[in-house]
């Protein structure tokens, strides 16, 4: 098989991809309105996750933190919780969720957050603020066990498992988005707009694209609101976009509500935005418009323009969030390029039953490894001492130093991007982010050849 599914046999990590499982949550309690969530742990556990979502996201937004020390570390932290809620709830008299986010040390000093939410229900809650609405979240993410991408998986169940309540069917279509941006939603609304789609996003983050107005500064927060959550259980089907970052919550409503349900594909690139398309007119019987036919073929069009000429036998490595790579080296496949190295940032089993890379396991003709568990050294190791030459690397911000010191161009892309502007606000999904993505490429291939005085490319007339 030349295309070879592998995990990190090194111990210990170098520089790596992914950081931890309350970051996910955190990234999710963001998308609900009227919500703050509080981290359980040491402050740095919310200050250095809220500065990267922060750098990422170029807005200002708010997370709480239990601010475990030392005497909590030892002798158990509940009541921390218990001070955190009641001192948000009096400073914020418009949060309704508060999100319980443990990590690795309130997990490992056993702190009972489920059994804290049950005591806060029974006499905070009733006893100082009657007839107001609160809901407390328990949301278990020891960072010793997967990623950011699993606690945000989790934190999507955890989220809708709470809320889901059977009414009467609502019409309406559950999307689940995924770790994306907010250029990204607009995107996907467009989508279910051609389509006359009535949608519940959810963990919508479309306004962390938030404009600065004359009455003052803005905090940005989602627009996904209880009663969005509530109506999950109501809905004519659900779509979740990534297999890892919500395909938990789908599966829940699924199997208790019997909710038509499909995972996936992640629709980057022509074919996948097809699967998605049909996808959704699978769920809710409406027809695909000839208004997105022509989207289709305007992005086809820009496509062609680069593909054979300059993208064929192009080497790549990807690195980032699984959904989002599997669907970078999907689109890289079918842009006659060749993805040399897909670096999977955790060590989720389920990879080997993943279609996608079963299908790239079939198909490829080149040598192709999918490392998972890795970090940035598995990547640059391979540069520096075992010849593997490329052409482009596709990636999140951090792992740029590869990139400056090996001479390879880049296109950022994932979380998080804060060393080039307004990412955020471009999709990666879609037509529209085919034609995005691939333009970036492009451009930053031609940028390259020019540096590296190509003379085929300076004396291009193209
Ligand atoms: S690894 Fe543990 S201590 Fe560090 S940020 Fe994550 S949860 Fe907090």
């Amino acid at each position: 098989m030349l295309c070879e599914l592998k995990e990190r046999e090194r111990a210990g990590i170098i520089n790596p991809i992914f950081t931890c499982q309350p970051c996910g949550a955190q990234f999710v309690s963001i998308g609900v309105k009227d919500c703050i969530g509080i981290v359980h742990g040491g402050q740095g556990c919310v200050m250095f996750v809220r500065l990267l979502i922060s750098q990422h996201l170029k807005e200002s937004f708010e997370i709480a933190s239990s601010s475990v020390h030392e005497s909590g570390a030892v002798f158990g932290a509940c009541g921390r919780v218990e001070e955190a809620v009641d001192v948000l709830l009096m400073r914020y008299p418009d949060v309704k969720v508060v999100p319980i986010i443990s990590t690795c040390l309130t997990e490992v000093i056993g702190d009972d957050i489920d059994g804290v939410v049950r005591k806060l229900n029974e006499g905070l809650l009733p006893e100082k603020y009657p007839g107001r609405e609160v809901h407390l979240i328990p949301i278990h993410t020891p960072s010793f066990v997967g990623s950011m991408v699993t606690g945000y998986d989790i934190a999507v169940r955890d989220f809708v498992s709470h809320f889901a309540t059977k009414t009467e069917p609502n019409g309406k279509l559950n999307l689940i988005t995924g770790w994306v941006n907010p250029g990204d939603v607009t995107a996907l609304k467009h989508l279910l707009a051609e389509m006359d789609i009535d949608a519940t996003v959810l963990f919508e983050i479309e306004s962390f694209d938030s404009p600065l107005m004359p009455d003052g500064n803005h905090v940005s927060h989602g627009n996904t609101t209880i009663e969005d959550l509530i109506g999950t259980a109501n809905a004519l089907g659900t779509l979740a976009l990534n297999r890892y970052e919500g395909g938990k919550a789908a599966e829940y409503l699924a199997n208790e509500f019997d909710i038509p349900t499909i995972i996936g594909p992640t629709p980057i690139g022509i074919r996948n935005t097809d699967t998605f398309l049909h996808n959704l007119r699978t769920l809710t019987g409406k027809p695909i418009p000839h208004a997105l036919v022509r989207e289709r073929g305007l992005a086809i069009d820009a496509l062609t323009d680069l593909t054979h000429m300059f993208f064929a036998d192009k080497r790549v490595a990807i690195y980032g969030n699984p959904d989002l790579v599997i669907g970078l080296a999907q689109f890289c496949l079918d842009l006659e390029m060749k993805p040399m190295v897909l670096l999977l940032g955790d060590d989720n089993p389920n990879y080997k039953n993943d279609p996608r890379i079963k299908e790239m396991q079939d198909n490829v003709d080149f040598p192709m490894e999918i490392i998972a568990n890795a970090d940035f050294w598995e990547l640059e190791d391979r540069i520096k001492n075992r010849g593997l030459e490329l052409d482009l690397i596709l990636g999140h911000s951090k792992g740029r130093f590869i990139s400056i010191d090996y001479g390879i161009p880049m296109v950022r892309v994932g979380f998080p991007t804060y060393d080039r502007a307004g990412l955020y606000r471009h999709p990666v999904v879609g037509y529209a982010g085919a034609t995005w993505l691939a333009e970036q490429m492009a451009n930053t291939l031609f940028t390259d050849m020019e540096h590296k005085k190509v003379r085929e490319w300076s004396l291009n007339v193209w």
